[in-house]
């Protein structure tokens, strides 16, 4: 008999390490520049015409209120999950996420690591059914951010701080975002809760304005 060779089913979860940069982040053609990519299937293009104007904060653990779990692969729960590649059968949880696919742009882990899951001229499935200042399908015209966390934990200082610096840099390459940075709970009241009561959004907002200043110096500067 001779031997058949299968494709890799498991391809897309090999993630491309690239090293870990120096701030301030750049994007660059939809994607941050020297921050880990991991290309996740569940996207599609933005609908023609629709211009990039908001940024969605989430919070996701896998299982709930876990963090840093990983398979046996070694590979994150979470970044398994958003690249169809979580082993359901490793949780009783995961039986009811199974065939789920989502993804977001940006994924933040609990020491501040930041990958990028798809590239932000794409339209990554994070917010669902779901409405913006009147606009329904929140997806179309935003950029979503997922922190590992959860609606009952607060969120570490690398976090805030890898936030802070990924928002700076969407704000330079998408303007718009600047006026609509908003929560999962704000544009889906009735099914979402994320990021929960423990995420500060005075703090972040602080920080990503600090930020900008110091950018706009060093510009000056430069
Ligand atoms: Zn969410």
């Amino acid at each position: 008999m001779s031997k058949i060779t299968m494709p890799n089913k498991n391809k897309t979860c090999q993630q491309s390490l690239i090293p870990l940069n120096s701030k301030p982040l750049n994007v660059k053609n939809g994607r941050l520049e020297q921050i880990d990519w991991l290309a996740s299937p569940n996207y599609n293009h933005r609908p023609e015409g629709v211009e990039i104007d908001t940024i969605v904060i989430h919070n996701i653990s896998l299982p709930p209120d876990q963090f840093g779990q990983t398979d046996s692969q070694g590979m994150h729960h979470v970044k398994a999950f958003f690249t169809n590649c979580l082993e359901y059968e490793a949780h009783p949880y995961f039986q009811t996420i199974k065939g789920l696919e989502v993804s977001a742009h940006l994924f933040i882990e609990r020491d501040g690591a930041i990958t990028q899951l798809v590239n932000f001229e794409d339209r990554a499935w994070h917010a669902g059914l779901s409405s913006y200042l009147g606009r329904d399908k929140c997806n179309d015209f935003s950029i979503g951010i997922e922190l590992e966390g959860s609606d009952f934990q607060p969120f570490t200082e690398m976090q805030y701080q890898a936030l802070a610096s990924v928002i700076v840099a969407i704000y330079q390459a998408y303007p718009k975002t600047r006026r609509h940075l908003t929560g999962h709970s704000d544009i889906a009241p009735v099914r979402k809760t994320d990021p929960g009561e423990y995420f500060q959004w005075i703090k972040l907002r602080k920080m990503v304005s600090e930020q900008l200043k110091s950018s706009v110096n060093t510009n000056l500067n430069s």
